[in-house]
């Protein structure tokens, strides 16, 4: 079967099987005939109920009430926070190679039933098929790679030099163990990978954790958690609970037994985090991945066909909203205007519509206030600039039941305009004329951001690019993608400056570290 040599990455996303697409067909019908339940909380191995519920409906349709999920309270949050402190010892002490066996049993679990999880996503992200499917197989990939970073590293316990003393032995050893209960917040735009992978290092590391979901992906998080459940993790290493940021959430971040948090999301609440996570009689670990305002830069000597794709392909890609969106594109004068109507072009060609159809390339945005920011922005930037395409929400026909937004590209935006900054999260990229490199480089950084960045160009010019962007992920010449398409084990993933508190990437050699504090243990005989 042509499936069984075919590794569905973000780069590979663009020639499946046929497979593929009719395994992705038959599993969504199953899932579309079963939609309106209620799920709970899992809390301590537990299926917990709120007094309160929230309907979570899909952007495509809002008509459709895809379940119905807890309102969970600062109660529960609580609860949850205990359920990981009593599972902590028993996990902790457990040999790292029964986690790293229980863990890959749930890596296993994800992809068995990527389809189910992948169609669930369509309809909850409106996320397009393939790139739902492989949200889903990155989780799985993020998991095994955190096990295989255990294995290749023998758990982390290092024998030091021995002191040269005179007359004793003393045998000095370094270990890396872990925190403690692990928080996890994850945003809506990558449910699974975004919670599964900072969820699996934490857990092959000996934390016990605590997840919750944004408010529009609980679906999509609650079918992860029960790959976790259905592992055989013992109960309360992991917890899954639903309900509102500002009070649930914050519920959270204030309880004092959180030893470490992952908190993926925007730059403003994860800020609020970090300051709120300071009010301790001690520092606590805060990985915080954040927004972008990601920029291609684009020479005079570019292959115009591979900048053209590569750069549709990232400012469109799940509407925008992705913090490695291509938002801005600054290009050298002489190849602005052929590079611009290539743009142009492709994007006109970009398909709208109902995500889960196999044509269908952008779906709508998340919700309301996402679709509301869409016409606010692009009335500011009428004033502003010129559109090239799009600019108008699209209303017509099926698009009335959905949050849908056309692909937008902007052109004379004034270089001192303030959306040049600022992350908009939505499919609207600005676009314009550079005089040089060097100036383009100047735009490119000046910016509280640094996530991940595009060039294409000469060889010579590629080696400057790297050197001198201040980004965590970057790509020079790459079709795939300007800006997006980062796969675990090849493309390790975070961000410099507001786009990230680590300096590390998830996906790479540096990451699990994060999630243990080193202790050294001497022993004089
Ligand atoms: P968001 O609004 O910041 O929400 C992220 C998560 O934080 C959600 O689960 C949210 O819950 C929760 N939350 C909100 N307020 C909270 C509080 N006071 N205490 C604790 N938790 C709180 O972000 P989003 O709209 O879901 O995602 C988009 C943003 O994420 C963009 O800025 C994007 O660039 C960034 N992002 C970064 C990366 C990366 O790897 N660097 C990856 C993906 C996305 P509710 O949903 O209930 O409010
Ligand atoms: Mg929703």
């Amino acid at each position: 079967m042509a499936e069984s040599t075919f590794k569905l990455t973000y780069a590979t996303m663009f020639n499946p099987p046929e497979e593929l697409h009719t395994r992705f067909e038959d599993v969504l019908a199953g899932v579309k005939a079963n939609l309106g339940q209620e799920h709970g909380m899992i809390i301590n191995g537990e299926e917990r109920f709120a007094e309160e519920k929230f309907e979570d409906r899909s952007p495509v349709n809002t008509d459709l009430v895809l379940g119905v999920f807890q309102k969970g309270t600062a109660q529960d949050a609580n609860d949850a926070v205990a359920a990981a402190r009593q599972a902590f010892p028993v996990w902790s002490k457990m040999k790292w190679q029964e986690r790293v066996s229980l863990l890959r049993k749930a890596a296993d679990l994800i992809d068995q039933r990527t389809f189910e999880i992948g169609a669930v996503m369509a309809m909850e992200v409106g996320k397009n098929r393939m790139e739902s499917l492989g949200d889903v197989a990155e989780t799985a990939d993020l998991i095994r790679y955190a096990c295989y970073q255990m294995e290749k590293n023998e758990g982390y316990v290092v024998e030091m030099g021995r002191d040269p003393l005179v007359g004793y032995t003393s045998t000095n050893t370094s270990m890396l163990r872990p925190y403690g209960v692990w928080l996890v917040i994850s945003p809506f735009n990558f449910p699974a990978a975004l919670t599964g992978g900072p969820s699996g290092a934490a857990l092959v590391a000996g934390n016990t954790i605590v997840i919750k979901p944004a408010t529009d992906t609980p679906f999509v998080v609650r079918l992860l958690a029960e790959c976790f459940r259905d592992a055989g993790l013992p109960d309360g290493v992991f917890n899954f609970v639903t309900g509102p940021g500002s009070t649930l959430g914050q519920a959270l971040i204030d309880n004092p037994e959180v030893d470490g948090v992952t908190f993926t999301g925007s730059y403003d609440v994860g800020m609020g985090i970090f300051r709120n996570f300071a009010q301790r009689n001690y520092v606590r670990p805060t990985i915080l991945e954040l927004g972008g305002k990601n920029p291609a830069i684009i020479s005079r000597h570019a292959d115009i066909e591979r900048a053209a794709i590569g750069i549709v392909r990232s400012a469109f890609g799940l509407q925008g909203q992705k913090c490695s969106a291509c938002s801005r594109v600054l290009v050298e004068e002489p190849l602005y205007d052929a590079l611009v109507e290539q743009v142009v072009g492709l994007t006109k060609k970009l398909v709208v519509g109902d995500p889960t159809e196999r044509e269908v390339y952008m779906g709508p945005v998340i919700n309301r206030s996402s679709y509301k920011d869409f016409q606010d922005f692009t009335e500011e930037l009428s004033g502003a600039g010129r559109f090239l395409t799009g600019g108008k929400i699209l209303t017509e026909g099926d698009f009335a039941k959905g949050y849908f937004c056309p692909p937008t590209l902007v052109a004379g935006l004034p270089h001192d305009h303030r959306l040049w900054k600022h992350e908009m999260f939505l499919p609207i990229t600005t676009v314009t004329k550079v005089a040089n490199l060097d100036e383009a480089m100047k735009m490119a950084n000046e910016v509280t951001y640094g996530l991940t960045a595009g060039f294409y160009g000469s060889a010579e010019e590629t080696k400057w690019f790297f050197e001198n962007i201040q980004a965590g992920v970057n790509y020079a010449n790459r079709p795939q993608g300007a800006t997006t398409g980062a796969w675990p084990g090849f493309q390790p993933f975070g961000g410099w400056k507001g786009s990230g508190s680590s300096g590390k990437n998830a996906g790479g050699h540096y990451y699990l570290q994060l999630y243990m504090h080193e202790q050294i243990q001497t022993l004089v005989d």
